[in-house]
């Protein structure tokens, strides 16, 4: 395994440096790799100081990505109901089964379901197979829950999928409103950015806009903590005050746009009685009137949404309704101002512009349009083009678990663990004829489903690009060789393409993949308006040679000829993408949530990512560095309501919906909004017993994106009753053992195992030996049966080997200290400690890590900020070097320093 701290050892001069793209959120920050040992796959890592993206900077998880390279848990031959096989029996296995059912029943019975992880060019071949040869829409993406209510919501308004804006915006706005985001952890470099522009201009104003005080509160001059679901009402209202305090836009509304007067019209209707507002939203009348005059008084305004808007029945018209306001003051593609959607996936809007989502056609063409249908048709000389929208993924699903959808291939995603009502999810898979699943991690819920397993190249192998939230177009780099059988998307695609007897998959590389959906988006697509017909046109990168595409720079689309340096920002003289070129107002009412709580599932679930992981961990959950800050699944809930639930933290809590269950760890935070509960969408089947929230979450969509609307579910909340609780530490990882609460989290020098459950065994030396693979060596242990406490230890050459402590409550001895010590030599002093649980020297206790870069624990910096007087984040980062490198956990330094200082 890499160096833990693999991002802070500078490069090596003289060594080659490849520079690469970031495998996890839609910053799509650049990274440069040096390979230190091939063999081992060991690497150097640092953020790339030339991209525009990051500018050097990574964040928590960008930096440990140098340790997630190891071949551990790798899908690394194809394998057939289970058994290893060559690639061409593979292939004619697919080829001939999706051959059958779409003899059998139809070219409407097959789908694919892809994702955001995999790269454009990868994404390009599928949608082609499926939309021009197959011939049905039936491909979605997981992108579907990220951004397909921005697309549909930028769709309605500029005609076009279209970002009008740049990063390089934060350096210029006076005014950033953060809307359903916690950028401090789900964008971390983003944050670092308008942090960094906040203290370089302190007049820029940050507003978040956000139920739940997250760590982003930490750069608010105003925080909203809004009712869930109402921001169609605020910025309803904010369409209202803009004309009130006259600040709108008449030239700009008359030249450039359609429909004011309707939305207008449809805003004041719904907002009524304006002495009433702010109640409806929750926040007081002051949180309100700041908020408007800010964004009345602010030209330079960047309204940044996220999930929180997307992820929701009504999340088209959130988007519809910011946008409104940036269009009724002009302040759209302007430098500093725009409306901004933030992009969860790394390529989510290269899948957009392949045509991933069920609902259009490549290149930004649409499926409806028979012009687009022809053109594309065409260009391809393919022998049909699927004439309507495919399923979206909600309704892929259902039809599936319908018996309607026969055959599947599902490509780098997860969705038993990340789409709602995920227990269906899985029924629907277990129904289907025929389960093809392309990953690089042999064993996740969904592998354990397929028929067919197709093994994929992982980041550092794979080659390609991705497109980030800022149009940015950049280049991931292999600089690893594929290891055994493991082979790009694109190829696996190709190959099963021309098994089922179609021309026109014969790619040899990704260059000439991209070259031909460069070239497509330039078709028809001349320049008869500065900025072309179609939005998406980089016909100036198309025809790249293989040496061109490999020193391809990041660039910003459009590109329309081979001279361009991109496109920064559109729009700022309208050129909108309609057909009369003009943008479109969208009136719009308030709706509240499909589901709301009843007196049987009285609170609301709002499900999110944490700062160190991504999606369903196979890749973050393979380097202990990262589960250090959040290592169990938790419910976060308002201390006043888990006090009338009887709940204390750590406890353990039941959360349940109609659809489903979890039992995940309590966690009390203030910043809740009363009525709800927060839970990571993290954790699966394979490191859990019960913790994958997707199964709790609705299935409820919003009627034009298809979005999900996973912050909304209604659910009952109650303490979870177990008859004890306990943890091991091993060394090897075992399996998960059957309790109510166990959950896996992979340490520095071995594996813990938290656990809870309802029945006693019958004997807890045993039970404890035999989920342990019969430790060796000698034997420390202690009972107090009073107490209901049972520790063992047992040590070998005296290095701790394996320990379990279980007790009859949730307040066991803390695990830090005693992790610390796994797997290594251990003293007098410590050994009579040992069972305690307790370090004799009360400093070797440093708490739950909260800088993953530097591994400082809380407890350490309790003490040095008591101990040396320390009066700020940037006085802990000297005393501990806390939070000097990614800068992720900055937040949280303040909250503890808040803390220490002023103690409640
Ligand atoms: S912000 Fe972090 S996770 Fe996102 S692209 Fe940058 S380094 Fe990767």
């Amino acid at each position: 395994m890499q160096s833990e701290q693999a991002n802070i050892i500078p490069l090596v001069e003289g060594n080659k440096i490849i520079n690469t793209t970031c495998a996890y959120c839609g910053v799509g920050c650049g990274v440069q790799v040096v390979v230190d040992d091939e063999n081992r796959r060991l690497v150097t890592i640092q953020g790339d100081e030339q991209h525009p993206a990051n500018y050097g900077r990574l964040c928590s998880k960008g930096s440990s990505l140098g340790e997630t390279l190891s071949l551990e848990g790798r899908l690394l031959t194809p394998r057939i109901n289970g058994k290893p096989t060559s690639w061409p029996t593979a292939v004619d296995k697919v080829a001939q089964e999706f051959k059958r059912m779409i003899a059998k029943y139809g070219r409407e019975s097959v789908a694919f379901y892809v994702s955001g992880q995999i790269l454009t060019e990868d994404y390009y071949v599928a949608n082609k197979l499926m939309k021009g040869y197959i011939g049905t829409a039936n491909i979605d993406t997981n992108s579907r829950l990220c951004m397909s209510s921005a697309v549909a919501g930028y769709k309605r308004a500029f005609g076009a999928d279209t970002v009008p804006a740049s990063y390089d915006d934060f350096d210029h706005a006076d005014l950033i409103v953060l809307v359903g985001s916690n950028t401090a952890w789900c964008h971390p470099i983003l944050f670092q950015r308008i942090k960094a522009a906040k203290t370089l201009r302190p007049q820029l104003k940050v507003v978040v806009i956000d139920p739940r005080e997250t760590a982003t509160n930490e750069i608010a001059d105003l925080h909203l903590p809004l009712k869930a679901g109402t921001d169609v009402l605020l910025f309803n209202a904010l369409l209202v005050k803009l004309a009130e305090h006259q600040v709108l836009d008449p030239q700009y509304i008359a030249q450039y746009t359609v429909d004011f007067d309707k939305a207008f019209a449809s805003a004041n209707k719904d907002v009524g009685d304006i002495n009433t507002l702010a109640a409806r939203i929750g926040i007081s009348d002051e949180q309100l009137n700041t908020f408007f005059d800010w964004f009345c008084q602010t030209p330079k305004t960047m309204t940044c949404f996220s999930m929180g808007v997307n992820q929701s029945s009504s999340g088209t018209d959130k988007v519809n309704a910011i946008i409104n306001c940036h269009l009724a003051t002009g302040r759209v593609g302007k430098e500093g101002a725009s409306p901004f959607s933030l992009t969860g996936q790394p390529n989510a809007m290269g899948g957009r512009e392949v045509g991933g989502l069920a609902n259009m056609l490549a290149a930004h063409m649409d499926i409806e349009n028979p012009i687009h249908r022809q053109r594309v048709q065409s260009f391809w000389q393919s022998p049909v083009i699927a004439d309507k929208s495919g399923l979206k993924a909600i309704d892929l699903f259902d039809a599936m678990y319908e018996g309607k959808i026969k055959a599947v291939w599902i490509m780098a995603t997860n969705p038993v663990v990340s789409l709602p009502n995920a227990d269906k999810v899985r029924a629907a898979l277990e129904k289907c004829e025929f389960v093809v699943v392309s990953d690089c991690i042999a064993d996740t819920d969904t592998t354990r489903l397929a028929d067919v397993l197709l093994p994929s190249l992982g980041w550092g192998e794979k080659d390609g690009t991705v497109t980030n939230s800022e149009r940015r177009i950049s280049r991931q780099r292999g600089f690893l060789p594929a290891p055994a059988l493991a082979k790009p998307d694109w190829w696996a695609l190709s190959q099963v393409a021309q098994a089922m007897g179609f021309s026109g998959f014969n790619y040899q590389s990704p260059a000439e993949i991209f070259s031909e959906h460069a070239a497509l988006s330039a078709v028809e697509n001349e320049i008869a308006y500065p900025s072309g017909l179609r939005d998406f046109n980089i016909g100036g990168l198309a025809n790249l040679s293989q040496a061109d595409y490999d020193a391809l720079q990041p660039i910003q689309w459009p590109v329309l000829n081979k001279a361009s340096q991109g496109t920064a920002r559109l729009f700022a003289q309208g050129q909108f993408y309609t057909p009369n070129r003009l943008a479109r107002f969208v009136p719009l009412q308030y709706r509240q949530p499909v589901n709301l709580s009843t007196l049987d599932y009285p609170f609301t679930l709002n499900t999110g990512r944490i700062r160190d992981q991504w999606h369903t961990m196979t890749r973050t959950g393979l380097t202990p560095r990262l589960l250090q800050h959040i290592g169990e699944p938790f419910a976060e809930l308002h201390p006043i309501d888990a006090k009338k639930l009887l709940i204390s933290a750590n406890d353990l809590v039941l959360v349940q919906s109609p659809w489903g269950k979890v039992v995940v760890r309590a966690q009390i935070n203030a910043g809740q909004r009363q009525g709800s509960v927060f839970v990571p969408m993290h954790w699966t089947s394979v490191l859990s017993s019960e913790a994958r929230i997707g199964a709790v979450v609705n299935p409820v969509v919003d009627p034009i994106s298809g979005q999900p609307e996973n912050k909304h579910t209604p659910v009952a909340v109650s303490r979870f009753e177990a008859a004890w609780h306990g943890y091991l530490l091993t060394k090897q990882p075992i399996t998960l053992p059957p309790c109510d609460y166990a959950v896996a989290v992979r340490i520095q020098n071995g594996w813990r195992y938290e656990l809870a459950h309802q029945q006693k065994p019958h004997d807890w030396l045993d039970w404890a030996s035999v989920w342990l693979n019969q430790p060796q060596g000698e034997r420390l242990e202690y009972q107090d049966i009073g107490l209901g406490l049972q520790r063992y230890a047992w040590l070998k050459d005296d290095e701790l080997q394996a320990l379990a402590f279980f007790g009859a409550e949730s307040n066991l001895p803390p695990r830090a200290w005693l992790m610390s010590l796994l797997n290594q030599p251990i003293d007098k002093l410590s050994r009579r400690a040992l069972l305690s649980g307790k370090p004799a020297d009360p400093n070797a206790d440093v708490g739950r890590i909260i800088c993953a870069c530097y591994g400082v624990g809380e407890k350490n910096i309790q003490r040095a900020i008591t101990q040396q007087n320390l009066k700020n984040v940037a006085e802990i980062g000297k005393c501990l070097k806390a939070g000097t490198n990614c800068g992720s956990c900055q937040p949280e330094l303040q909250k503890i320093l808040s803390c220490c200082l002023s103690p409640a």
